[in-house]
């Protein structure tokens, strides 16, 4: 008997061993831990059988033993590990990182699988207090219910507060009662407490919750939890996808347009697409749902590979707000505040309704420059200008996190004043206060909420009222309730309409419709004011007289024309090294390396430099690889990353299949 091993190391191989000695290993299951020594120093690591041949390519004297097995049964089933091959494959990332990233640290570093934290007591009881749903709501709930126990894709397509959610528990509720088991994805719990809340007031079944901002206790314990099949329900963000199950009935992907289910280092895989695959090897179904759905989903709903579930207004009895742009042009501003924008905040807070400003970017400001001779504080390690953050008195680099003084005068002229250009979420704090001294005023961002529980407290005094404006940056834009805000404005959305990378318009369009459907939750109609210079801009008018499905109709209309995907696949190979020329000769040799395997379809863009060409004291490169056909792609990948490791170039590279930034 020889094991086929994998081990959590960059290499795209296995490893062979023998079987230690005095175990019966008759019954051993593929995808169990065991501890081998490996390497030169034969330290003890943790390896993932995968396979037991009964032959090696090396002399059997020469094969290392098995030190120890240690699950006597594997933990993940014979579905799970076919999953994660399917990953190694597709994202081309080596299995034994694939495996090891599908379990928590604790056992990934081989520690026994006991849950270490206390759990709920479990609760088979439902309390089922669901609302009587609309006919739309019904609607998705018989089509997605007819359909457990098979294969299916379903997109339910809703405005923020048309009760997808509802839809959701509902259809919980009948795999709760077959008796399976089901795991719901979303961005950012942490962002969302209400979700979980929700979720928890509904069912009695233990719910277990798994995230980033948990320990690694909590989610050893969430992970076997569903393991065991102790749980019934698992809410958790993009890495508890690969948490196995005892009998998993259903997969729903709330927000499915959200960039963050797309890692974006490491093993880059899409949470949604990789979701997709898992219901399709277990035949269950898969629930998409967004009030912004992906381009990539709505063409595939035109393909009739997934089904389109629509409900086409808000439940309950409050209406969709009213988007309107405000020409800024030529008009007076005070720190990014049009004359008015300001009336129109003074009437919602004189009817003691709160309002939301939206800004997309931290700090004071998003450069410093200098009145006298034009210098501009950069990163000395980046390609990239400091932020200037007035509060801790520093500058501060978005991209390495370099923290700089923030001086009096120009360190270049030596007497010029230094001036702050652009605008940031402090600087529009500060001009409120001044503006609104007897208001309360809560900046809602990265930096303000940084301490632990900052956030729940923020979101607590939102929602008992004692803030009158909230003013902060994408964090708003994800699934919170604030019933009493009736004017969201939008300060800045000129800055989303020019850039390169072309998911930039859909992001933008996804931006504006969240951000809008913070407006007017309750009885009250809402009100969204975006500020421009650009008022016709056909995605700013498209989107406001006839909405983002017609956005979304033009802009996959244009990708077609220009052949982007979805209407073809593309490959980011990124080579990052000190030495500029070395990233670049890097590309060049792989460019050589591809041109015997190109077909016609595939096409390869670069090597040029990345958009952000310095980061962190390394110099960025990339490759760009597309072709209308996946398959095309894959082979042109299969064939050419396992070469990579072969070329002797001191540069770190990385790949990122079907990327959605290109940054
Ligand atoms: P979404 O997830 O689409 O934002 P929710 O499911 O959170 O929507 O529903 C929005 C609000 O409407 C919630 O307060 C919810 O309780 C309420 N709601 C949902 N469905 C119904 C219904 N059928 N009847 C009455 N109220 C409903
Ligand atoms: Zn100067
Ligand atoms: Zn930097």
């Amino acid at each position: 008997m020889i094991f086929n091993v994998v081990i959590d190391t960059p290499l795209y191989q296995t490893f062979d061993y023998l079987p230690p000695v005095d175990v019966l290993c008759d019954n051993i299951q593929l995808g169990s831990r065991l501890l081998v020594p490996f390497g030169i120093g034969n330290h003890k690591k943790v390896a993932f059988l995968v396979s037991i041949t009964d032959h090696s390519d090396f002399a059997i004297n020469k094969l290392k033993r098995v030190d120890k097995i240690i699950d006597a049964q594997s933990l993940l089933s014979a579905h799970d590990l076919t999953l994660l091959r399917w990953v190694s494959r597709y994202y081309h990332h080596p299995l034994g990182e694939v495996i090891s990233i599908a379990f928590p640290s604790g056992l990934r570093k081989g520690k026994a699988a006991v849950i270490n934290t206390k759990t709920h007591d479990v609760d088979t009881e439902l309390k089922n207090i669901a609302l009587s749903s609309n006919t739309a709501q019904q609607t998705a709930i018989d089509t997605v219910c007819a359909n457990l126990g098979k294969f299916g894709v379903f997109l339910l397509e809703g405005v923020t507060g048309s009760g997808k959610t509802e839809v959701y528990l509902q259809i919980i509720h009948t795999v709760l009662q077959r008796g399976q088991q089901v795991l719901v994805l979303v961005p950012e719990i942490s962002l969302t407490p209400q979700l979980e809340a929700r979720f928890k007031h509904r069912f009695a079944v233990n719910i277990a919750v798994s995230h980033s901002k948990l320990t690694d206790n909590q989610r050893q314990a969430a992970w076997l939890q569903a393991q065991q099949g102790t749980c019934a329900i698992l809410l958790g963000t993009r890495s508890a996808l690969f948490t196995p199950f005892v009998n998993l009935g259903l997969i729903v992907l709330d927000e499915e347009h959200d960039a963050s289910f797309k890692q974006q280092e490491g093993l880059r895989f899409s949470a949604r697409d990789t979701a997709i695959v898992r219901g399709k090897l277990l035949n269950i179904p898969v629930l998409l749902g967004s009030a912004t759905p992906s381009l990539e989903s709505l063409h595939n709903v035109t393909k009739q590979r997934y089904q389109l579930l629509h409900l086409p207004e808000r439940a309950g009895s409050s209406v969709e707000p009213v988007l309107q742009l405000l020409d800024i042009r030529n008009k007076k501003m005070r720190e990014g505040l049009s004359e008015a924008l300001l009336v129109e905040i003074r009437k919602t807070l004189a009817k003691n309704e709160q309002v939301l400003l939206f800004l997309n970017r931290r700090g004071f400001a998003p450069t410093l420059i200098c009145h006298g001779c034009g210098w501009v504080a950069r990163c000395q390690h980046c390609e990239a200008n400091l932020v200037i953050h007035v509060d801790e008195a520093l500058l501060r680099c978005h991209h390495c996190s370099t923290e700089y003084r923030l001086s009096e005068h120009c360190p270049d002229c030596k007497t010029g004043e230094l001036t702050p250009l652009g605008l940031g979420t402090e600087r529009v704090e500060k001009v409120l206060t001044k503006v609104f001294p007897d208001k309360t005023i809560l900046r809602l961002d990265r930096d303000s909420t940084r301490r632990k529980g900052v956030l729940e407290d923020y979101l607590d005094q939102i929602n008992q009222g004692k803030v009158d404006i909230i003013l902060g940056t994408q964090m708003l834009a994800k699934g919170h309730h604030f019933p009493n805000v009736t004017l969201v404005a939008i300060l800045n959305v000129d800055s989303g309409l020019f850039s390169i990378d072309f998911h930039a318009a859909e992001k933008l369009a996804q931006m504006i419709v969240q951000v809008s459907g913070r407006a007017g939750r309750a009885e009250k109609t809402g009100t969204v004011i975006m500020q421009t210079r650009q008022p016709e801009h056909s995605l700013l008018t498209t989107l406001i007289k006839h909405g983002y499905k017609s956005f979304a109709n033009s802009a996959l209309a244009e990708r077609q024309a220009a052949q982007l995907p979805p209407f073809s696949y593309q490959a980011l190979l990124s080579a990052q090294a000190r030495d500029e020329q070395l990233a670049q000769s890097f590309l060049q040799a792989v460019t050589d390396l591809a041109a015997p395997y190109l077909n016609n379809t595939v096409h390869l863009l670069g090597p040029v430099p990345a958009p952000m060409a310095k980061r962190a004291s390394f110099y960025r490169y990339q490759l760009l690889m597309q072709s209308p056909q996946r398959a095309d792609l894959q082979a042109l990948l299969d064939k050419l990353i396992p070469e990579l490791a072969k070329l002797k170039f001191k540069v770190r590279w990385s790949l990122d299949v079907d990327p959605v930034d290109l940054q």
